[in-house]
């Protein structure tokens, strides 16, 4: 059974996308009795003053994570450690540590030696996420209906993790734990891949002479439209997936290379019957994620998937038992 009372103090490092919309959800519902945030820039931190999204915002990360009892790191992957190292002599006793991190291997490695042993790192990775960066783009219901991935190293200690998995679940996500390895090697497919395609695809269009870029504009509802969303996606922060994931990118981008030379000899043979069971595969894939909720059968003209009129009653730390 998870601890009842929210936590003290909730010090955010990064109040961008994910950090914002974390401070918004928690004070939304009521997880922290005080958020301090801080950001690299004093253009980010001034931005955050301006819009409330903390009780304090402060100029270092030492300042920030004093007398925290969670501390969330919500920046790129390939700045963890030092940020680790930065705070690591100043974390209260049993706190508990954790970040955003799409990579979760490399997060671990980077973090865990700057870490003292008094304090609980519980590495979590929330999948949600928009194309947008920044502290104005984020928003409270990011979370709702979205899986957020714990990977507690083993010997973690179970009520630390649990308390971190009620927060998630406080702001609306559903909350799945499996070790960091599993972790990148899911997410190898399910999403960095497919943000590598786009940047690929995008990247393509763009350099084609027998079509022009008002050609491409005019008629991107084709399935274009969707890949340039995608490919606007942070470019500091997807350098660093990719340079974090690396061997399981790796060993996905090689499977997706077979597979994709399967259909072009299917095209090149005129191999109709191969391409229509491939696309009758995909496209029960498609409605076996719609009938399980992940994403809905309506038009997605880019509104925000949830309202924070339907997330979960304030409940903060209920036990995992649904
Ligand atoms: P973001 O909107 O670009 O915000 C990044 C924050 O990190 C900013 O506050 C930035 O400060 C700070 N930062 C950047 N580089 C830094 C450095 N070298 N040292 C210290 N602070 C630094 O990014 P985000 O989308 O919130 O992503 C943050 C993390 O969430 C990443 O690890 C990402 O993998 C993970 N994540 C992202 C998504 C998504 O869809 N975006 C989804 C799930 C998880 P300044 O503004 O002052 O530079």
């Amino acid at each position: 059974m998870a601890d009842a009372a929210p936590f003290e103090r909730l010090a955010l490092i990064g109040i961008g996308l994910i950090g914002s919309s974390i401070a918004h959800a928690a004070r939304h519902h009521g997880l922290a009795r005080t958020i301090v945030a801080t950001a690299r820039s004093p253009a980010t931190r001034q931005r955050a003053v301006e819009l409330g999204l903390a009780d304090r915002v402060v100029e270092t990360n030492a300042e920030a994570v004093r007398d925290a009892d969670l501390v969330i790191v919500c920046i790129p992957v390939g700045a963890c450690g030092a940020v680790a190292q930065d705070i690591g002599p100043h974390l209260r006793p049993g706190a508990i540590v954790s970040d955003v991190g799409s990579v979760k291997g490399s997060v671990i490695k980077d973090m865990a030696p700057h870490l003292p042993k008094a304090v609980h790192f519980v590495p979590a990775h929330p999948v949600a996420g928009t194309e947008h960066s920044g502290p104005d783009s984020g928003f409270a219901e990011l979370f709702i209906g979205r899986w957020c991935i714990l990977t507690p190293p083993p010997g973690s200690d179970r009520t630390a993790v649990e308390r971190l998995a009620a927060f998630w679940r406080a702001v609306g996500a559903k909350v799945e734990t499996m070790s960091a390895e599993h972790h990148d090697l899911v997410l190898a497919v399910t999403s960095h891949l497919p943000h590598l395609i786009a940047y690929t695809i995008v990247g393509t269009a763009d350099e084609l002479s027998e079509v022009t870029e008002s050609e491409v504009l005019q008629f991107s509802a084709g399935g274009f439209r969707d890949f340039t969303r995608i490919a606007a996606s942070d470019p500091t922060m997807w350098r660093d997936v990719f340079l974090a994931n690396k061997d399981a990118v790796l060993e996905m981008l090689g499977a997706f290379q077979e597979d994709l030379s399967k259909l072009t000899r299917a095209i090149r043979r005129g191999d109709g019957d191969a391409l229509f069971e491939h696309f009758t595969r995909t496209r029960a894939i498609r409605r076996g994620i719609v009938s399980i909720g992940q994403d809905s059968a309506a038009p997605d003209f880019g509104r925000p998937h949830g309202n924070i009129a339907q997330a979960p009653v304030p409940r903060p730390y209920a036990s995992n038992d649904e």
